[in-house]
């Protein structure tokens, strides 16, 4: 496929960080709207850091998020690992052609030379020893006089004095390339011609163009995006704040509001709203809109958003979202005691009340349980009251005698109950519904009713008569 080639190259040293979801995503965006190619290359090179696992949690975490191998436009995932001979043939082809050179200084050597002359950093002084391979010597590129532009689409021209970048390593003493060097040579023989990264990568910019420069390949349009922080205005970081995607995948985070949240990270999405489908993100992203300040991570309006997409489901789609909570091992009912039936009467009531997926079954528990787990401070403060003993009675009778089975006329029934007690509806109904549901805080009351039946509401009334 022709077209600009894009890439996503994360480390799998953890959980898969939010900040790597807006990069990946805004990748996946530009190869779709720019009839290009995004590339997965896993980045498992270190392996006192990589796990295994934490690959294939990266993959199912895309996976979440929409991007992954059954769309034309993905390719990979390829593995840094297997290509350690590239890295190493082109180390040595910078030496050849006097790019680089050995040199046998050990860290502490440079240290202590540092110490001794007042700076800082590696100061070339093996450059011109002509040294050749050998053991303990690592590869050193040289870096050349002058200056280097990095043309970010991000943060324009990026102007780097050479003579503040030391003669960088390329290859450990041991042989192993180092990061930087690895980067380049697979984004220059995967073809890559668009590194879209975190802003953290910005420094190492000037380092790999000077390694692409040197193997005589056109340097990659760069982009560097900005830092995800929290409320603090700190980077986000693994110790202080819930990065890991998967940790909101499990807490009940719907995919299209995560992808819609972390595009907004730093982007305005085009239409009147910030709460926009995938397919006009997709069509609307460019770099050139992105904003140069840290995107705030607002947990808060996390929540907004998947309030709002949750409210945009159909009713089915509602349910099949909620199954892992409904059937689960924490599921707050037995599995015999579902009712799709009833769970679908209700959805449209208890929709609206969610923040996340794993709300609904907690707000529904009581429909399902055989007995409605008591709250004792409710029952204690609504029971407790003078009203509840007659209120209780007249809703029996009321609901016994009633025709129609339906929240309108149930609730028209338990208002003129209310009324021969001197209640106002909301009071009148607090016996009721502790009655029922265990809570003084649940659903809508009379639809909940409607749904429950009237058998089971009136065993449950008397039930609780009888535990005044
Ligand atoms: N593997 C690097 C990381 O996870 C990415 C480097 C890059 O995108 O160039 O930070």
């Amino acid at each position: 496929m022709s077209g600009p080639r894009f890439r996503f190259a994360p480390s799998p040293t953890g959980f898969f960080h939010v900040g790597g979801a807006r990069t990946a995503l805004w990748n996946w965006a530009l190869a779709h709207n720019q009839g290009g190619t995004f590339v997965l290359r896993i980045e498992d090179t270190d392996e006192e850091r990589n796990r295994p696992e934490w690959t294939q949690g990266i993959i199912d975490a895309l996976a979440w998020i929409g991007i992954g191998a059954d769309d034309p436009c993905f390719e990979g995932p390829y593995f840094q690992s297997h290509y350690a001979e590239a890295h190493v043939a082109a180390a040595h082809q910078l030496y050849e052609q006097g790019n680089a050179y050995y040199c046998d200084m050990t860290p502490a050597e440079v240290e202590a030379r540092n110490k001794i002359e007042g700076n800082q950093g590696y100061q070339g002084w093996s450059r011109n020893l002509s040294l050749g391979p050998g053991p303990g010597r690592v590869l050193r590129f040289k870096v050349p006089a002058g200056s280097t532009t990095v043309h970010d689409l991000v943060r324009g021209e990026v102007v780097f004095d050479n003579a503040l970048i030391e003669d960088f390593v390329l290859l450990r003493s041991n042989g192993n390339p180092m990061f930087l060097l690895a980067n380049v040579v697979d984004d220059v023989n995967m073809r890559i011609s668009h590194v879209v990264r975190a802003e953290e990568h910005l420094p190492n910019a000037p380092k790999q163009q000077m390694i692409w420069d040197a193997l005589g390949h056109q340097p990659p349009v760069w982009a560097h995006v900005p830092v995800l922080v929290n409320e603090a205005r700190k980077k986000l970081s693994k110790r202080r704040d819930k990065v890991a995607l998967e940790q909101y995948r499990d807490e009940g985070y719907l995919p299209d509001a995560m992808v819609n949240y972390l595009m907004t990270l730093g982007w305005t999405p085009k239409g009147d709203s910030e709460i926009a489908p995938w397919s006009e993100m997709e069509r609307d992203f460019r770099l050139e809109d992105v904003n140069h300040s840290p995107a705030f991570f607002d947990l808060k309006k996390l929540a907004a958003f998947n309030g709002d997409h949750i409210r945009m489901l159909s009713t089915i789609d509602f349910y099949e979202a909620c199954k892992p909570w409904l059937f689960g091992p924490n599921a707050p009912f037995p599995r015999s005691g579902f009712d799709e039936a009833m769970f679908l009467a209700m959805a449209p009531h208890i929709q609206p009340r969610c923040v996340t997926l794993a709300d609904a079954a907690g707000v529904v528990d009581f429909l399902f349980q055989p007995e409605p787990v008591v709250d004792e401070a409710s029952w204690t403060k609504v029971m407790g009251a003078a009203e509840a003993a007659p209120m209780l009675a007249g809703a029996i009778a009321a609901y016994t005698a009633l025709t129609a089975w339906a929240a309108e006329p149930l609730k028209q029934a338990l208002e003129a109950v209310g009324e021969a007690n001197g209640l106002k509806l909301g009071k009148a109904q607090a016996p009721v519904r502790v009655a029922v549901t265990g809570r003084t805080v649940g659903p809508p009351l009379f639809e909940a009713l409607e749904v429950l039946g009237r058998d089971e509401t009136l065993r449950r009334m008397r039930a609780a008569e009888a535990r005044l």
